[in-house]
C-alpha cells in the first residue's frame, strides 16, 4: 500500500516525507495506521549516522496508533483495536526469555538496522528497498507494520496524542527509578537533566515517596516543571563547576543522593553524579552516546558507591507500559504534562525544538489521527 513517510535517505540530511510502497502485513504483522508518534533525541541520533542504522531509513520509535490488518497468526489484537508501538526484541535470547528485553542480545540489529529478522525490506521506493523498521516500527510514517511484539493494547478512546510519549525516553527515566534502581520513602534521589527522561525519573521517584527528589539543568522552565511534577530542591547548573553542583546535592540531601541518574550522557556531569552519592549510592546512565567518562576508581570504591547502565525501561515495555498508564490514570505520572503536539509536516521543526530543549516532549500527530 502506498504510505506517506519521513525517511532519511543518508546521514546527516534532513528528513524528507516522501511517498512509499509498504508491504502487506505478513502472517506474524499487524498493520496499523500511525496517529501520534513521539520525537526523541535517538531519532536524531540515527539521522546523524551516530547510531548504527543503515540508510535510507524511516524513522520513529514511538508510534501509537489504530490497527487496519492484521497477518493470519496474530492474536494479541483486531482490527480497530488501539495499540502503543514499543522498541522490538528478538523474543528468543535469554534476556528477552527472562523479561529483560530492553537487554536482548540482537538489540543493536532489531533496532538499528532496518528490515525484518530475515534481512527483507519492508518499504519500497520505485522498486528500490528503504529500511522501514527502525525499533522494529519506523513510525514517522501514516502506517506501519509491527508485530506481537512489540505492540501495548490500550483503551478505546485512550489519548494517543501525548500517549505515544510513554513509550521510550518515558519509559527509560521511570524504569531506572521503578524497575533499576527502586526507591523507597527515605531515599533521596537525584536527576541530571530534566528533558523527557529525567522528568519521567522525577515523577517516578515522587510516585515512589522519596524523602528527597534533586533536580539539576540549565533550563529554567524545565527546572520550574521539575519543581511541579515532584523535585523537592532545583539546582541551575549553568555557568556553575559540576563539583560544587556534586557538593551542594551532598548537603541538600544531609548524605548525598541514594539514587541519581544520569540523562545527559556528559562525562563530565556523570562524574558529577557520581560524586554526588551517598554511602552505597548507584548512579546509572541510560544513553550510549558520550565521550568517556574518566573516574578515579576511589571515587567508587571509598563509599562503595556503583555506577551502572539502564537500557530502556529494564523490563519487557509490554509489562512495564500499562504499569504506567494505570500510574497515570489515578493521576501520577502526568506525562501529558511533558507533551507538545505538531502535525505530522513539521518533523523537523519538532526534533531541532526537542534538541534546543524548547519542547520537551514533541509528539507529532498525523493526518487523521
Ligand atoms: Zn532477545
Ligand atoms: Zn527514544
Amino acid at each position: 500500500m502506498k504510505i506517506q513517510a519521513a525517511v532519511a535517505w543518508e546521514a546527516g540530511a534532513t528528513l524528507s516525507i516522501e511517498e512509499f510502497d509498504l508491504d502487506e502485513p505478513r502472517d506474524d504483522e499487524i498493520l496499523v495506521k500511525v496517529e501520534a508518534v513521539g520525537v526523541c533525541h535517538t531519532d536524531d541520533n540515527a539521522r546523524l549516522g551516530r547510531l548504527p542504522v543503515v540508510f535510507p531509513i524511516i524513522l520513529g520509535h514511538e508510534g501509537a496508533g489504530l490497527v487496519e490488518r492484521t497477518g493470519r497468526n496474530v492474536a494479541k489484537v483486531k482490527p480497530g483495536d488501539r495499540v502503543l508501538f514499543t522498541p522490538d526484541y528478538c523474543g528468543k535470547c535469554e534476556q528477552c526469555v527472562l523479561g529483560g528485553t530492553p537487554y536482548c542480545d540482537q538489540v543493536v540489529p532489531v533496532t538499528f538496522i532496518g528490515t525484518r529478522p530475515d534481512g527483507s525490506p519492508r518499504a519500497h521506493q520505485d522498486g528500490k528497498p528503504v529500511r522501514a523498521s527502525f525499533f522494529g516500527q519506523s513510525s514517522f510514517a501514516t502506517h506501519s507494520l509491527v508485530t506481537e511484539r512489540n505492540i501495548v493494547p490500550v483503551q478505546e478512546g485512550a489519548p494517543l496524542h501525548y500517549l505515544a510519549g510513554f513509550t521510550c525516553g518515558v519509559q527509560t527515566g521511570a524504569g531506572a527509578i521503578l524497575n533499576a534502581m527502586p526507591v523507597h520513602t527515605a531515599s533521596r534521589v537525584a536527576i541530571w537533566g530534566t528533558g523527557a527522561v529525567g522528568l519521567a525519573a522525577v515523577m517516578a521517584a515522587k510516585a515512589s515517596g522519596a524523602a528527597e527528589i534533586v533536580a539539576l539543568d540549565r533550563v529554567g522552565h524545565r527546572l520550574a516543571l521539575a519543581a511541579e511534577l515532584g523535585a523537592t530542591a532545583a539546582i541551575d547548573t549553568s555557568g556553575q563547576d559540576l563539583a560544587d553542583v556534586a557538593t551542594a546535592v551532598v548537603k541538600l540531601t544531609g548524605r548525598g543522593a541514594d539514587v541519581a541518574l544520569d540523562t545527559t550522557g556528559n562525562p563530565l556531569v556523570i562524574l558529577a553524579a557520581v560524586q554526588s552519592l551517598a554511602t552505597h549510592g548507584t548512579a546509572s546512565v541510560i544513553t550510549s552516546i558520550g565521550a568517556p567518562v574518566t573516574l578515579s576508581p576511589g571515587e567508587l570504591l571509598l563509599k562503595g558507591r556503583q555506577l551502572r547502565g539502564t537500557m530502556g525501561g529494564h523490563i519487557n515495555p509490554t509489562v512495564f507500559i500499562p504499569r504506567l498508564l494505570d500510574l497515570h490514570a489515578k493521576g501520577r505520572f502526568p506525562v501529558d504534562r511533558l507533551v507538545k503536539n505538531y502535525p505530522f509536516a513539521e518533523v523537523n521543526q519538532a526534533i531541532a525544538d526537542s534538541l534546543s530543549g524548547e519542547t520537551i516532549k514533541p509528539v507529532l500527530c498525523l493526518p487523521g489521527g
